[in-house]
């Protein structure tokens, strides 16, 4: 098929996962789209490359280019606070509709019950979410949620959490 006006044109032959060139971390791939979309300034002559998005808390880089001369932007370089390396709240989890691991936890405290993952899914469904250009990743937070709820579920070793299907 012939693709000449992507943006995408360039990058077809790039690997899926490239390991940060600053922590080693494997990385995926991101759309130029979620970088443009996030990064709060975008440098002149930014080249057309394929970037990879590092989620590791310990590692300032957010997005790094199978181009190596190509900028890399860090945390402080988003327009928004970057859950996956975050520590201290608030600690973003769903970009679309808000919510953060404190959200989460707390209605877990409060009713012993998770619905955010739910709440979520609705919104998936009706095509109400815009996580290509508001969250990091690029990607769906589902599995964030899911994860937010496990480590709470590890923190407090005895709840028991019903998380509404
Ligand atoms: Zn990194």
């Amino acid at each position: 098929m012939s693709d000449c006006c992507s943006i995408n044109a360039n990058t077809e032959a790039a690997p899926a996962v490239m390991t940060c060139p600053v922590n080693g971390a494997r990385s995926k791939q991101v759309d130029m789209l979620t970088v443009k979309s996030l990064v709060r300034q975008l440098p002149l002559g930014m080249p057309n490359t394929q970037y990879y998005f590092c989620d590791s808390s310990d590692c300032a880089v957010v997005y790094f280019a199978l181009d190596a001369e190509a900028p890399r932007f860090r945390r402080e370089d988003l327009a928004v606070r970057v859950g996956a390396k975050e520590t201290a709240d608030p600690i973003p989890i769903c970009y679309c509709f808000g919510f953060t691991r404190q959200d989460i936890w707390d209605e877990i405290r409060s009713t012993g019950k998770s619905t955010v993952a739910k709440r979520i899914t609705e919104e998936v469904e009706a095509d109400r979410c815009a996580c290509e250009v508001k969250n990091p990743s690029g990607k769906c937070c589902l599995g964030s949620v899911a994860q937010v709820v496990t480590d709470y579920v590890q923190a407090n070793q005895r709840t028991k959490i019903e998380v509404v299907p």
